[in-house]
């Protein structure tokens, strides 16, 4: 069993606990334990009983329940307090501000138990009549239920990879040959619909032998001879599989990985151009247009870029030298320093930068003064040690409410770098963000602005900035705008890589690393970065630890 299900599974028996108000005491506990445990290290199901006694509020009780849940995947406190729960209330416990405590109150008072029946009662603005629920509470809550249920079929990139692999295997078992077309063939941050072509010989066979797949279920009013439409069971999101024969397949391939946008820039028309070319660049040679990658074909400024600048220029993973916001267990990170260095050594990088939390974010273990000045000595004493990679001694300092950084100045110039961003007090208007980002910007100490939106993708809207002026001010400071590579965030947005490039203003691709698997994640950012035609001369984490550490200055 995978550690982030055995905690997920946990944290929910907490909720479920204080949610019907019982086992107090166990609750407090396994909740001390779960969070312990989403930081532990090393497996958890092959934890032994010293490893886990060791976790603070982990007892014989504890244990057992840790126990069942990661060899079953379940345990009967568990599966006994599911039966007393109305399923749909799981929904409910997932909103944020919205506790345990207020779902029950909900639950009880109003007789809610189902997501659309909390959305009509805050229309009807019956919410606030629970003690502790506020007028804003009370519309927060609404805005996020509209926002989940209009997000509900869609899937950020990398779990859109990840299922296409497994839809892959499916019809690789029937098909010779599967390509992934449409959102996910280009990369786009969010997926709404999961595309494939499938070689077919031009007969109606091809939808006769998608019905032999059992996982696929079919939606027999929108399919079509050429078309299949459905879903894979158990997941809500679209699925279109396209049957292509081997002598179309290079023009549909263009078609069905391209925006229409694209297709209209380029004077795509099918009708003229059916059977007569092998590859997808003989298209473009024919329409006297220079080829352009998947990701860029979304109808936006590919034309103009591909008009001043080659593909090689763009940015490739192989050309990153240094990964610079990175976690370790001095804060909220799940591995330690050196373990982070060398994996980052073994994927060739030259540099390792640590951005740990400042104070201001206690709730991720931000770092007090004291554990700066120990992790610096950790740092200088691995530095000298360590061959082929250089560790640089960085932060995350929060932006607080005021736009000033955190930590004073003799704290902020003990630093090789600072990645200035928000992380507390985010129901900001435009009059609000604004200010705050601009002064973090403007200070001395900001070397890289850090996911500047703040937006999770479909879970947290960011908040609203002018992001023509933010770009200005950052190219203004020598500031580095960050496209932070988790794909929870990919913030900075690409749509704005094209404008942040004509000002002159460099990128930094950015994982924003907890743990070593983390690291990878920068494959997204660069995805993501090539989208929006990054050029490798303007990716700050290209340079050398020389050229990073001068930059600024
Ligand atoms: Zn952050
Ligand atoms: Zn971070």
């Amino acid at each position: 069993m995978e550690n982030e299900f055995i905690v997920d599974q946990l944290e929910l028996l907490v909720k479920l606990w204080d949610l019907h108000g019982v086992n107090e005491f166990k609750s407090k506990n396994l909740a001390f334990a779960t969070r312990a445990l989403d930081k532990f290290p090393n497996s958890i199901a092959k934890a032994t009983e010293d490893e886990l006694l060791a976790l603070q509020g982990v007892g014989k009780v504890v244990i057992s329940i840790i126990r069942d849940v990661a060899q079953t995947g379940t345990c009967s406190d568990l599966e006994g307090i599911l039966e007393q729960t109305p399923a749909g209330l799981l929904n409910l416990l997932k909103i944020k501000g919205l506790g345990p405590k207020k779902v029950q109150a909900i639950w009880r008072d109003l007789g809610i138990t189902e997501l659309d029946e909390l959305l009509a009662a805050c229309e009807e603005g019956k919410l606030v009549q629970i003690k502790g629920i506020s007028e804003a509470i009370q519309s927060n809550v609404m805005h996020y239920i509209l926002f989940l249920k209009q997000n509900a079929s869609k899937l950020r990139l990398d779990k859109g990879h990840h299922l296409a692999e497994d839809i892959s295997t499916l019809l690789l078992n029937k098909f010779s040959k599967v390509q992934i077309v449409g959102e996910l063939g280009r990369n786009c941050e969010i997926i709404s619909s999961l595309d494939f072509m499938l070689l077919s010989d031009g007969g109606f066979g091809a939808s006769l032998v998608l019905s032999e797949i059992e996982e696929l279920e079919e939606d027999f009013q929108n399919s079509s001879p050429f078309v299949w439409r459905g879903n894979l069971k158990g997941h809500l999101i679209p699925i279109q599989l396209y049957f292509v024969e081997e002598k179309d397949w290079a023009i549909q391939s263009l078609k069905l990985t391209s925006n229409p946008a694209h297709l209209a820039l380029i004077g795509f028309d099918e009708m003229k151009l059916q059977g007569a070319f092998s590859t997808e660049q003989s298209i473009y040679d024919a329409l006297n247009i220079p080829f352009i990658i998947p990701n860029m074909r979304e109808g936006l400024e590919e034309l103009n870029w591909a008009s001043k600048y080659q593909i090689d220029d763009l940015i490739t993973f192989e050309d990153l030298q240094g990964c610079v916001h990175n976690h370790s267990t001095y804060s909220d990170g799940k591995n330690s320093l050196l373990e982070m260095a060398e994996a980052c050594r073994e994927i060739g990088l030259s540099y390792f930068g640590i951005a740990d939390h400042s104070q201001y974010a206690a709730y991720a273990g931000g770092l007090k003064p004291e554990r700066i000045a120990d992790q610096h000595l950790e740092i200088d004493a691995l530095n000298n040690q360590l061959n082929d990679i250089k560790i640089l001694k960085g932060i995350e300092a929060d932006i607080l409410p005021d736009g000033s950084l955190d930590y004073d100045a003799s704290i902020l110039s003990s630093f090789d770098y600072v990645v200035a961003s928000v992380h507390a007090n985010l129901q900001m208007d435009l009059e609000k963000a604004m200010p705050r980002l601009l002064k973090a910007i403007e200070s001395p100490y900001t070397t890289i602005l850090g996911h500047p939106t703040g937006r999770l993708l479909l879970a947290r809207e960011g908040y609203p900035l002018q992001m023509s002026k933010i770009i200005d001010a950052c190219v203004a400071n020598r500031v580095v705008i960050e496209l932070n590579a988790s794909p929870y965030r990919l913030d900075l947005d690409w749509r704005f890589i094209y404008e942040a490039q004509e000002k002159g203003a460099m990128i930094s691709i950015n994982p924003d690393a907890h743990e070593i698997k983390g690291i990878l994640d920068m494959k997204y950012g660069v995805e993501i970065a090539r989208k929006g035609g990054l050029l490798k001369k303007n990716t700050f984490n290209t340079l050398s630890v020389k050229e990073f550490l001068g930059y600024k200055s």
